[in-house]
């Protein structure tokens, strides 16, 4: 049954998937949500998926949660006279800001900020990481380097600065326009690629105000100076462990996911777990063991998210790969001791709220009452359902929101089925009638049982949480 965990899987769409009939699959597969990523294609093809997605979950009648993920400044060397050159170790190359052609001695790197930025002593990695150079000499145009790891190298490949803190905005001007067109289609989230500092996320919230959740791509090693910062000015935050593999010794992955999951279940903001997960699906209908069992591990410390990218986007095996995914988060949410292990990787809340103690008392009534079915929460701005979701209780949370456009984004929080109403925000008498209405249709609760509801009253104030209520259905 799809759609029945607490675990939610984000699938990234692209020419393997953006058809009807697969976005049709992949829903029955267990997706809840999915990723159009700006690194590629063109405008026209993003809206034909946008409007694909919305018209296959409304036939369906589902929540299918839309992100666009903006490309970031992607750094690029330009291209050589003979397509590639071969670098040997301990050789000398230069990158440097001249327009010719590279060969085996310069290319360009057309990115000022860089020669800005560098040190004598810094490491460039070029074509993830594959290329290892290290800085002898710089100054404002070009950079003389020894070649640290060798390869072959062809025109455009990505550059990665580990240790250097760039003075660029994490919204280039191909962003912006991403941007404000994501935008106008109406996705639920935005996705900022390469956030190094907290100021980041205020610079893009200017332009995105409450139009769309921010998802911060932790992916550079300078996030973890401000991680706590960085977390609180997001709406949700991403692991992506694929550039952050470059960007940090790769063996630092599990260290560095297990922390920023653990420091966003502390703020309780959602976090999603990305990046190879089901890689070898991409050509093959069988995962490896290690697979699943780094998607298993996500899922015990409690994540609310895990993504597909490549598998989903451009293999051969999209909807099998869903499956698989669907399939081991429903294994390991089966286990007995999943609440256990998602509990024991909780490294405690931060702060002594009204909403805290509130969603608290829920989850304190959920344990001492019995026949309780789930906990409804009535919110207009969100707030108080990630409340509750960062409890995370062993019963469904009902999210009673009275817009769509909410809606669509809780449907990614862990353990939450979203249902819209507006009639439940009119007056405070309507919350028992409609929490009744929500959890029999969703379905959630049979007639005897209770609904443990949790509202801010007066609606629509955000972060004022203060009502625990228990209805009889
Ligand atoms: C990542 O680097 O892990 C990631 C999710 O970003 P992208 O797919 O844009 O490379």
């Amino acid at each position: 049954m799809p759609n029945d965990t607490r675990t939610k899987i984000l699938a990234t769409l692209g020419p393997s998937s953006n058809t009807e009939e697969k976005v049709s699959a992949l829903i029955d597969a267990g997706v809840d949500g999915v990723r159009l990523n700006f690194s590629h294609g063109t405008h026209e093809e993003h809206q034909k998926t946008y409007e694909i997605v919305r018209r296959v979950a409304k036939e369906k009648g589902v929540r299918i949660t839309v992100v666009a993920d903006m490309q970031g400044p992607k750094l690029r060397i330009g291209t050589f006279k003979d397509g590639k050159v071969l670098l040997k170790r301990g050789q000398k190359f230069t990158l440097d800001m001249k327009k010719d052609l590279g060969d085996e001695t310069r290319v360009t790197l057309p990115h000022k900020e860089i020669f800005e930025a560098l040190k004598e002593g810094d490491k460039l990695l070029v074509n993830d990481g594959n290329i290892v150079l290290n800085v002898l000499k710089c100054n404002k145009e070009s950079a003389l380097t020894e070649v640290e790891v060798g390869g072959f190298i062809s025109g455009h490949k990505g550059v990665n600065l580990p240790n250097s803190s760039l003075n660029i905005s994490p919204l280039t001007p191909k962003d912006l326009d991403d941007l404000h067109f994501a935008l106008g289609l109406g996705v639920d989230c935005i996705c900022l690629s390469f956030v190094q500092r907290a100021s980041d996320i205020k610079e893009a919230r200017k332009i995105i105000g409450k139009k769309a959740w921010i998802i911060s791509k932790l992916e550079k090693p300078q996030v973890l100076d401000d991680l706590d910062n960085i977390i609180k000015l997001s709406d949700m935050v991403m692991v992506a462990r694929g550039d952050l593999g470059v960007e940090c010794p790769i063996v630092t992955v599990p260290v560095l996911q297990k922390r920023i999951v653990s420091r966003c279940r502390v703020f309780g903001k959602p976090v999603i777990v990305a990046t190879q997960m089901l890689e070898s699906m991409m050509a093959s209908p069988m995962p490896t063991r290690a697979e699943v069992s780094d998607i298993a591990n996500a899922v015990y410390d409690g994540c609310d998210v895990v993504m597909l990218s490549g598998e989903t986007a451009a293999g051969s095996y999209p909807v099998e790969t869903v499956k698989t995914m669907h399939g081991v988060i429903h294994q390991v949410e089966s286990d007995a001791k999943y609440l256990e292990s998602v509990h024991h990787f909780e490294q405690g809340t931060c702060g002594s709220t009204e909403a805290q103690a509130i969603t608290h008392a829920a989850g304190e009534a959920v344990k001492t009452m019995d026949k309780v079915a789930c906990i409804a929460t009535f919110s207009v701005s969100g707030a108080t359902t990630l409340a509750m979701a960062q409890e995370r209780p062993k019963l469904p949370i009902i999210a009673i929101n009275p817009t769509e456009e909410i809606a669509h984004r809780l449907n990614l929080v862990w353990g939450v089925k979203t249902y819209v109403d507006q009639q439940g925000f009119e007056s405070f008498d309507n919350i028992e009638s409609v929490s009744r209405s929500a959890v029999t249709s969703v379905p959630m609760a049979k007639k005897g049982e209770y609904i443990v509801v949790t509202a801010g009253y007066p609606f629509g104030r955000v972060g004022s949480t203060n009502v625990l209520h228990i209805v009889k259905v």
